[in-house]
């Protein structure tokens, strides 16, 4: 976020460390993994490495480079029309530092890359499947981009043994078009989390909005017509002065409001709150509200 906007109370407060999260980091230092929670400085990161009650630690790893062919408004991965090519073995060896880390739930998520013809498809793919090879115990969530709308490369991620396939709408659909680049768009994103239920009954779908970027109320309940399993929302934060203002700090209780609706309209989980990520505590939710 920027300074040049007063951070109101709620969104300074100190999280408590989780029993697992000494261990957690101190397993990382050798393994070269690159995690988002470490890069992005998440507020989050001694809450998903600690692991909660349930001490499911989760934590986010991204693959296929930090430079992306996208520039969305919110986002501050740096924008490159030629990124660098893939790494062909960033697939097993993030598969094996993953299986030896000890965490029990990973997001694999990534930059687009809408230079590959497959938009890194096969990528993720490869890397689920050595991951499930040498770690089945591990829960996989893949938040993925919406590959242009390509269906067989969504298709080709969401049977590759995943448990949850994410992919986030990132705002209302009013807004779309000043929120995210303009290759994203609403009905292209919903199309990829109704096809990966299509082609492989049984996985999870997951979506997720930020809140604070200009939306009305009435359009946060649209969300009534999107059939996907979980949904988390959370105040978007402004990276730096070059990307979009926040609208408005919207409060804890908004969030225990919007948490309520989404329970009402069916999600099997709802994670709403101000800090809250798209990878927030997600394997401590898994485990709480699916596995039981
Ligand atoms: Fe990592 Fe996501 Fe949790 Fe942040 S919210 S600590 S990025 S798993
Ligand atoms: Fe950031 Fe994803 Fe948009 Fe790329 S596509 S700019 S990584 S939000």
């Amino acid at each position: 976020w920027h300074a040049s906007q007063p951070l109101p109370r709620w969104l300074k407060t100190d999280i408590p460390i989780g029993p697992n999260y000494s261990r957690i980091r101190g397993n990382l230092r050798d393994l070269k993994l690159h995690t988002v929670c470490e890069e992005a400085k998440c507020p989050n990161i001694s809450e998903c490495w600690g692991g909660g009650e349930h001490q499911t630690a989760t934590a986010t790893i991204m693959l296929m480079g930090d430079e992306c062919t996208r520039a969305c408004r919110f986002c501050s991965v740096k924008t490159s029309k030629t990124p660098k090519p893939l790494d062909p073995n960033e697939p097993e060896s993030t598969a094996e530092a993953v299986s030896r880390w000890g965490v029990d739930y990973i997001v694999l998520t990534s930059v687009d890359r809408d230079d590959l013809a497959d938009g890194g498809s096969a990528h993720f793919a490869q890397t689920i499947r050595h991951l499930k090879e040498k770690a089945p115990h591990i829960l996989v969530e893949c938040l993925t981009g919406d590959f242009q709308g390509n269906l067989e490369h969504v298709a080709q991620v969401a049977q590759s043994g995943l448990d949850v396939y994410a992919h986030n709408l990132e705002t209302v659909e009013d807004l779309q078009r000043f929120v995210r680049d303009r290759r994203a768009g609403y009905r292209q994103s919903l199309s990829v989390l109704e096809h990966a239920k299509k082609v492989q009954p049984g996985l999870f779908t997951k979506t997720s909005i930020m809140l604070g970027c200009g939306e009305k109320d009435e359009e946060v309940e649209h969300l009534r017509a999107i059939d996907v399993d979980f949904l988390t929302l959370g105040q978007y934060m402004r990276p730096t002065r070059k990307h979009m203002k926040v609208s408005e700090y919207v409060p804890p209780e908004k969030f225990a409001h919007w948490q309520q609706v989404g329970e009402q309209l069916g999600f099997k989980y709802v994670a709403s709150g101000p800090l809250v990520r798209s990878s927030y505590k997600a394997g401590e939710f898994f485990i709480s509200n699916i596995i039981k």
